[in-house]
């Protein structure tokens, strides 16, 4: 999604001759297997920005980029329990200054709002009533498409074996289908980025990292329909739901993680110990959920980096070389106004969408990581033998 994203806002700017390489097909990894969760509550402030400038892309997908992303303005609900009703006040006060639209509502108004939840009476959540979901092929392949129309040449089945430099310039990259000259080259491979710095002495320290989400029959009391239910994290269970068309519901976990031995392992449907997991936690708010049948599910990799932030901007020491990687999870609502920054710097100089400047991929070796006001990991839910790769607060789309 994020390469797709690139490809497309730099052929909206006029840039010519702009080459989209994908070793498999778009959509075939992350982006194709994503919650596709589009919400704007972070707790970092630079993250918030970006989010909230991608979402406009979303509303606005056919007038802006054309054909449907399947984007369905739910409502969303960040809800938390007394362990951070401070935290959520905080965070929703400083987002509200820069501009996102949310609220706080108590437990009463969480059951409006939402009324087949089952309440204990200590919830808090910042309700956002523009965010929802998308289709994350759809998004992809729109934004590959739209790419195409404006002049972007589309190469699926072609991977990037090399990268070319001479001297601290980058020439272009190699292929398998030979080299390509290229005065400007943007990695947005997430994990697979790093085989391809490490001959140039750049380690971005990316963890792979194994998520995944289960479909099924949306049961009673759930409403029926694409947002006929709130999309909802619910930090006190780690747990998350969407809908997903008119009669399923999306579940996933936030606190639930699998390293990757091999980064392209094709894993199976779902790893064991999830589906179990994933229905305890969710079915505590909405019973329903313990025996609802199962319809399908899936996983992909995440690039997580070390502040869980991604890393966007110049790659050091190599002039024309740009990265887009390190999503940690959470680069498919952002992607629409990643790729309008990086744009933006590529033909202005300057990204203007958003401040992407805290993004720099430097900025570890600077001594200064990004960081914000995080949430209580959930009580229990957390794959006990994984809580190394979590984080202090856990990984949560
Ligand atoms: C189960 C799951 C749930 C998620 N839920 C959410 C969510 O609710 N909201 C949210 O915002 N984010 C979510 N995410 C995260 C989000 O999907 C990712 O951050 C995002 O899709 C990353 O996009 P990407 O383009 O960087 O990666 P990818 O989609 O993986 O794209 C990278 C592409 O690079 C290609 N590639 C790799 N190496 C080469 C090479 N050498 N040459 C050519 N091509 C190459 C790959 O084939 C791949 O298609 C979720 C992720 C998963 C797995």
């Amino acid at each position: 999604m994020v390469g797709s994203a690139i490809a497309f806002h730099l052929s909206r700017l006029g840039v010519p001759d702009v080459l989209l390489l994908e070793r498999g097909e778009v959509a075939g990894r992350a982006s194709g297997r994503s919650g596709a969760l589009v919400r704007t509550h972070y707790p970092n402030l630079d993250e918030a920005r970006i989010a909230l400038a991608a979402l406009p892309w979303f509303e606005e997908w056919p007038d802006r980029v054309g054909g449907d992303c399947g984007f369905r303005a739910t409502g969303f609900l960040q809800m938390v329990d007394g362990r951070d009703h401070a935290t959520l006040r905080h965070n929703t006060a400083l987002l509200r200054d820069i501009g996102v639209t949310t609220r706080l509502v108590d437990h009463a108004e969480i059951g409006e709002l939402e009324p087949a939840l089952r309440l204990t009476g200590d919830e808090l959540a910042a309700y956002e009533p523009r965010s929802g979901y998308a289709d994350p092929v759809a998004t992809t392949r729109g934004f590959a498409r739209a790419a195409g129309r404006l002049g972007t040449q589309v190469a699926e089945g072609v991977a990037v074996t090399g990268l070319r430099t001479q001297g601290d310039r980058i020439l272009g990259v190699h292929t398998d289908a030979g080299p390509v000259d290229a005065p400007t080259v943007v990695l947005a491979n997430g994990n697979w980025s790093a085989a391809l710095l490490s001959p140039l002495g750049i380690a971005p320290e990316l963890t792979p990292i194994w998520a995944q989400v289960m479909f099924v029959a949306r049961p009673a009391p759930l409403r029926p329909g694409p947002a006929g239910h709130l999309t909802i994290i619910d930090r006190a269970n780690g747990c998350y739901l969407r809908p997903d068309g008119p009669d399923r519901t999306l579940l996933g976990l936030s606190a639930y993680r699998r390293p990757m031995a091999e980064l392209d392992e094709e894993r199976g449907p779902e790893e064991p110990g999830f589906a179990e997991l994933v229905r305890r936690q969710a079915s505590r708010r909405i019973p329903g959920l313990s025996d609802a049948p199962r319809v399908h599910g899936h996983g992909g990799p995440l690039d997580v980096t070390t502040d869980r932030r991604m890393l966007l901007g110049p790659a050091p020491g190599v002039a024309g070389l740009f990265l887009a990687v390190g999503m940690s999870g959470g680069g498919f609502k952002k992607a629409p106004a990643i790729g309008a920054c990086l744009a933006e710097l590529i033909v202005d100089g300057k990204a203007t969408s958003a401040p992407i400047d805290p993004f720099r991929p430097t900025r570890f070796a600077e001594g200064q990581p990004l960081s914000g006001l995080e949430y209580s990991l959930p009580a229990d839910g957390v794959d006990p033998d994984r809580r190394d790769l979590l984080g202090e607060q856990g990984l949560i789309h």
